[in-house]
């Protein structure tokens, strides 16, 4: 590793304390009663892939949604100075199937993947009316566009997804690549091209197991009042972008876990060791879910963690 990385933040100071688990981490267990290991094991788990960025896999038996998938990753020159093309052999290769793909919002490290990846699988791409435009200057067939302007409930096979209008964080001082699509950008797009849209926290029912994934640096209290999770996907960045970001997100929705996300450049290969996001202090991020009452689950890139269903 480079010093002038761990001079300038790029590099932690200290190896990462990824939680590699060797057995699914269990609700039970965390109310104070012991699981079985052999039980635990023989379970049929839900599985959370980490993709990077704020991309996650969730499994569960024959069902896959998937977030936000940003395996592309262009280089910080390219992505600032390029169209943006989406590597499908790297998305093929990571995600072999999906049946619904849900987006955050339309910026290109959280949905430049979405449409190449519905196209492989047959999945559905879903989230806003800025997301759907993105879907069709990528060339993807309305059958596999679902827009929802949010606190709909929508059937995902036996699962119920659930988008809850939420904001995009100020990054230092302000939102970056603002405003919405209302006609398909160009396509490959270049970084400015694709606008944020209507933000959307994903609340993915899995029947057993609630996840829910805020991927923005910010949210609406209102919306997250009286909604519960039990895996909180968390955007490390809204700890600089808005005050109390981490307490309120969690004294709101009580998740037993968080997978923090969005910590990392996006600007390193996938499969390469990720540079930290300077000024993110994922320590003290770790520190403050712990604080909160939840555990963190610091996972590594294309790491799994892997849950009890019962
Ligand atoms: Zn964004």
């Amino acid at each position: 590793m480079a010093a002038w990385k761990k001079l300038i933040g790029l590099a932690p100071r200290q190896p990462l304390p990824y939680v590699i688990s060797e057995q699914p981490h269990a609700l039970a267990e965390a109310e104070g009663s012991l699981v079985n290991a052999a039980d635990a094991h023989n379970s049929d788990a839900l599985s959370i892939r980490y993709l990077g960025t704020a991309g996650f896999v969730i499994s569960h038996r024959d069902r896959t949604i998937v977030l936000d998938p940003y395996l592309t990753r262009p280089g910080i020159i390219a992505s600032l100075t390029q169209r943006l093309i989406p590597n499908a052999e790297l998305i093929k290769k990571h995600i072999p199937h999906a049946d619904d793909v849900l987006i955050g919002h339309a910026h290109h490290d959280h949905i430049l993947d979405g449409p190449d990846l519905c196209k492989q699988t047959g999945a559905r791409l879903i989230g806003s009316q800025a997301t759907r435009q993105v879907g069709l200057a990528a060339g993807l067939p309305e059958s596999q566009l679902l827009a929802t302007d949010g606190n709909e409930d929508i059937a995902s096979g036996p699962w119920t997804v659930r988008g809850l209008p939420s904001l995009h964080g100020k990054i230092m001082g302000r939102i970056p690549f603002p405003g919405d699509l209302s006609t398909p950008p160009p396509w490959p797009p270049r970084m400015h091209e694709l606008r944020h849209g209507l933000v959307l926290n994903w609340l993915v029912d899995t029947g057993s197991l609630k996840v829910m994934h805020i991927d923005s640096a910010d949210f609406i209290n209102e919306q997250l009042q009286g909604q519960r999770c039990d895996i909180l996907c968390l955007c490390a960045i809204g700890r600089q972008a808005r005050p109390n970001y981490v307490r309120d997100a969690i004294s709101l929705l009580r998740p037993r876990w968080v997978i923090p996300c969005h910590w990392d450049t996006m600007v390193t290969p996938l499969e390469a060791e990720p540079d930290l996001l300077p000024g993110v202090d994922l320590l003290g991020f770790l520190d403050e879910i712990r604080e909160a009452g939840a555990t963190p689950l610091l996972t590594p890139m294309l790491g799994t963690q892997v849950f009890t269903t019962t």
